[in-house]
């Protein structure tokens, strides 16, 4: 893996053009990118995340044009107007894919899943490179995403190249909103800080199915088990009055309780959910990172507007350590 940064893409670039991986921020987490339209470098991705193939790829471009190569036609013109209002951004929009598409890619479906990200950096490689990028998180199957070039070279993965830079931090920090259009109708399939309120807000009239009790929206790869730490991540309770000796405990506001936790994160002083979210993944990895921490502590969130993107991602990172408590 060789480590460079924004004066050197143009080998970043060469190589996404001749089928390597490249490992690249964007303003949600870090990328680990391969050509979309070339197989061979698309099973790459997958068997460095060790990433199981029933999980679609979302395809990253830099420009409109290159939708006529990924969606089928007719594109449904709620594809351009969600596009108008949200990319570059946090918004991944499926639609019906082009024949151009590998299978792999969708894992056999026949929908592919598209962003503009607005990532200078992102963007910047995306056109030098001049063909789509297929990029998931830059990070093995089911552990947290990386939201600095630090959190993707713990990982260890055979890649290429990884661009160094600043901390996504700052920005999103967590994965894109991803929504699918079907005539005039728009789903939310993973929730983002993007939220239904953003999409009917810059589309008046826009009908937006939600996941809920009534509505329920498949959509490949979204397990129950994801986005986890390598130690243990536990819910702090409210009615709790002590932790194990040797926690540590992220919280979200500077009045929030910290027991006797031994490492205490602060994502937020005032419980910003904007703020939260970008700090989310760092402060997990740092946890994961600390000797003195053998398990963590994370406060719960009202699942509200961003709070349900940052719960969807905790619960999914608590779920496997559930049975423990
Ligand atoms: P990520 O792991 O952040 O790259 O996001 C990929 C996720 O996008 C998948 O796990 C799916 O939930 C969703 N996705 C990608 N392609 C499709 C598709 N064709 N149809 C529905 N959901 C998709
Ligand atoms: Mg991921």
């Amino acid at each position: 893996m060789k480590i460079i940064t924004e004066e050197a893409l143009n080998q970043a670039a060469e190589c996404l053009q001749h089928g390597g991986l490249v490992a690249f921020p964007t303003e949600t987490v870090y990328g680990l990118g391969a050509n979309a339209l070339d197989p061979i470098a698309v099973a790459k991705i997958f068997e460095a995340k060790e990433r199981p193939t029933f999980d679609p790829l979302i395809v990253h471009i830099a420009s409109l044009s290159q939708l006529d190569d990924l969606y089928a036609k007719p594109i449904n013109p709620l594809v351009y107007e969600l596009a108008r209002h949200f990319w570059p951004g946090p918004l991944t929009i499926v639609h019906q894919k082009s024949d151009l598409v590998p299978g792999l890619v969708t894992s056999g479906l026949d929908s592919v899943a598209v962003r503009m990200p607005s990532h200078p950096v992102a963007l910047k490689l995306l056109r030098m490179a001049g063909v789509p990028v297929a990029a998931p998180s830059a990070n093995k199957f089911g552990q947290l995403s990386p939201t600095s070039y630090k959190h993707v070279e713990k990982q260890a993965m055979p890649i290429d190249f990884l661009i160094a830079g600043d901390d996504v931090a700052g920005a999103v920090g967590i994965e894109s909103t991803v929504v699918s259009v079907d005539n005039d109708v728009c789903s939310i399939l993973r929730p983002g800080v993007i939220t239904a309120a953003d999409l009917q807000k810059a589309i008046p009239g826009l009908i937006v199915n939600v996941p809920g009790e009534n509505v329920k929206l498949t959509s490949p790869g979204l397990l129950n088990s994801h986005y986890s730490p390598l130690k243990p991540l536990y819910f702090v309770t409210s009615d709790q009055t002590e932790l194990p000796v040797n926690s540590g405990i992220i919280v979200h506001s500077a009045t929030a309780k910290v027991l006797n936790a031994n490492k205490v994160i602060r994502t937020s002083d005032n419980c910003n959910l904007l703020e939260i979210a970008a700090n989310l993944f760092a402060s997990l990895h740092q946890m994961e990172d600390d000797d003195k921490v053998e398990q963590i502590f994370i406060e719960r969130l009202e699942e509200k507007g961003i709070g349900i993107a940052i719960m969807d991602r905790l619960k999914k990172a608590t779920y496997q350590y559930k049975a423990d408590r």
